[in-house]
């Protein structure tokens, strides 16, 4: 089961809708992807206005799980801004803390399906039938930004940037730490967990 089916509320992912915009092609797609490839961030003036369109579009709803945003703390307190605009804040920031090596070996085999995004791993997660997908038998490619280069100069990124939300959201009594180093079923639970007490 997807983590937004067991929490009823829809999964938002800022890395996905850069990769629906590039697919569609346009300026967002256009610009997004000179950054995605080079595994940077994408500039946040973009980022903030695609999820602030996407708040606009969606009204008013149960919440929504964000998944790879906020990624700066220019990002964090414009996500505070809208949402205090529209008369609601965050209920919790989660962090899936992994080492880097388990991190570079999920990336690295990660595949998904190209008709219904399910998702694989080469070793961990493996598909019945190499390259075709258990589900849709869809045909099962890897993303273009998960090469070794990439990956790590993601983790850099990371490393320089983004670790800065995590004291924002810790200052903020918002921090939730997962051990993401477990197994994806316990991960899944501990996340649900998270909200049921
Ligand atoms: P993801 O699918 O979350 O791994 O994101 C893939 C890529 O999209 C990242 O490496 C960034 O280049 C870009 N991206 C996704 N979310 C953000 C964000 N919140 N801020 C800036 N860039 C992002």
């Amino acid at each position: 089961m997807a983590l937004s089916v067991a929490l009823g509320v829809p999964h938002v992912s800022t890395g996905q809708m850069f990769r629906a915009a590039i697919r569609k092609g346009g300026p967002i797609g256009d610009a997004a992807k000179q950054f995605i490839d080079k595994g940077q961030l994408v500039p946040d003036e973009i980022t903030i206005a695609v999820v602030r369109l996407l708040l606009d579009e969606q009204g008013s709803t149960g919440g929504f799980i964000f998944d790879g945003f906020p990624r700066t703390r220019t990002q964090a307190e414009a996500f505070d801004r809208v949402l205090q605009d529209r008369g609601t804040r965050l209920t919790a920031a989660i962090l899936l803390d992994a080492s880097e090596a388990d991190i570079l070996q999920r990336v690295l085999g990660r595949q998904s399906c190209e008709k219904c995004g399910a998702l694989y791993h080469r070793k961990l997660v493996p598909p019945r039938q190499s390259g075709a997908c258990d589900r849709c038998g869809g045909k099962l490619t890897q993303r273009a930004d998960d090469t070794a280069e990439t990956v790590q100069k993601r983790l850099e990124v990371y490393r320089k940037v983004t670790l800065d939300v995590v004291g924002y959201y810790e200052k903020a009594g918002l921090l939730k730490r997962v051990d993401g180093g477990q197994p994806k079923d316990k991960v899944f639970a501990d996340i649900v967990g998270l909200f049921q007490s």
